[in-house]
């Protein structure tokens, strides 16, 4: 036997397996509620002008495809910590905070996770229950413990906060707290800027690591109310790491455009953390892609196309936003019993809908797809699958 040869197949990924049972069926009328991608009303997934723009003007200036430093492509990096802390704010005026390119919000996570398992090894991880499904898997394979902290609460299909304060208040000092800084996946519930205090306050004074992952700035109140959170946190002065994506932002999945930052406590300190993160980059992928970077990097520095690019994504936002209120008002009429009020108060892409595994299971004989766990992507519902799906759900309420 070959070394190969006893290696066992892995489980399948629970998304994408969804949209693999998805694409097998044959029924033309399949909605796909599974995913986590913003579609338009036309159930395309847009091509942003702006981007479309900043393309343009990367093509009249052709350049030769040199490798990029390490940490990425200067402007991206400076552009996006502008973005991420402000412009104005101390962290990035005092050289405290270190930005380098990753490989979307994923990569950047996982850069994240290798530098604290060199620079904090004995640190556990918390992660909110439910997460994104991806956080604990990424920062096991890394080689953390990865416990979850209280968060959502199904019964009032929002945060259980006096549970997830009891859960930080609790965990030993040095323990990392993975944080969704809006628009948290997959529940939809957010905290209020108040609960916020209250978590910021847990985690200064118990002397927690902070690592807020933000991959939908934009998609909950606005780019500055969703990034509100990180510049609180990076104000307090503790040590702080930062993953965002522009996947969804940008609608540039696949070009895989995020970033890690991290801040630190002094200039001088954040040099250091920059040349050992450099060193975690290059022992992995040597240095980030261009053509993503250099995209995002030309629109948030050109203030037309910026403009364009805050316009772009409120309009995504807002559409978010009406298909939720007409989901709710649709589903008052077909299933008066059932109360879906908290679906209007869920933020960003998704919602927790409260439908159970066999609800799913039924939905599914129809055709529409959805998450295992009664996650439905909002952002898949458009003005011609809405009905459909609305009526399907009061079917098998
Ligand atoms: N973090 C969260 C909470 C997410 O929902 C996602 C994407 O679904 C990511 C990170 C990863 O983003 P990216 O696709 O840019 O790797």
């Amino acid at each position: 036997p070959s070394v190969f040869s006893a290696i066992e197949m892995a489980p399948r990924d629970p998304i994408l397996g969804i949209t693999e049972a998805f694409n097998a069926d044959t029924n033309p009328a399949k909605i796909n509620l599974g995913v986590g991608v913003y579609y338009d009303d036309n159930g395309k997934v847009p091509l942003l002008s702006c981007v479309q723009k900043a393309e343009n003007i990367l093509i009249e200036q052709p350049a030769p495809r040199t490798y990029l430093p390490i940490e990425g492509l200067a402007a991206y990096d400076k552009a996006v910590q502008e973005l991420v802390f402000g412009a104005d704010s101390a962290v990035v005026q005092e050289r405290r905070a270190i930005t380098v390119q990753a490989l979307g919000g994923t990569g950047a996570l996982k850069l994240g996770a290798d530098f604290l398992k060199r620079f904090s090894p004995s640190s556990d991880v918390y992660i909110s229950d439910p997460s994104w499904e991806n956080h604990r898997a990424l920062f096991e394979s890394a080689g953390f413990k990865v416990n979850n902290y209280t968060y959502y609460d199904a019964a009032t299909h929002g945060v259980n906060f006096e549970g997830m304060l009891a859960s930080l208040k609790a965990m030993p000092q040095g323990a990392v707290v993975v944080l969704h800084a809006c628009c948290h996946n997959p529940t939809g519930a957010d905290l209020t800027q108040q609960q916020w205090d209250q978590v910021i306050d847990a985690v200064v004074t118990r002397g927690l690591i902070p690592f807020l992952d933000m991959a939908y700035q934009g998609f909950g109140a606005g780019i500055a109310e969703d990034g509100a959170v990180v510049r609180r946190f990076a104000a307090t002065g503790v040590p702080l790491l930062v993953s965002n994506s522009f996947s969804k932002s940008f609608s540039l999945y696949g070009e895989r455009v995020g970033a890690l930052s991290v801040v630190a406590a002094s200039a001088d300190e954040a040099a250091r953390l920059l040349s050992q993160l450099k060193r975690v980059v290059r022992t992995n992928y040597s240095n980030p892609p261009v053509h993503g970077g250099k995209v995002v990097a030309t629109v948030l520095a050109t203030p037309e196309l910026r403009q364009l690019w805050e316009d772009e994504l409120a309009a995504m936002r807002v559409r978010i936003k009406e298909t939720r209120d007409t989901f709710v008002k649709k589903l008052k009429e077909k299933a008066p019993q059932h109360d879906f009020e908290f679906v209007r108060q869920q933020v960003g892409m998704f919602s927790y809908s409260g439908l159970t595994k066999e609800q799913v299971a039924k939905l599914r004989e129809q055709s529409i797809y959805a998450v295992d766990t009664g996650r439905i992507c909002v952002a898949a519902l458009n003005s011609r699958n809405l009905d459909t799906v609305v009526d399907a759900i009061a079917k098998v309420l």
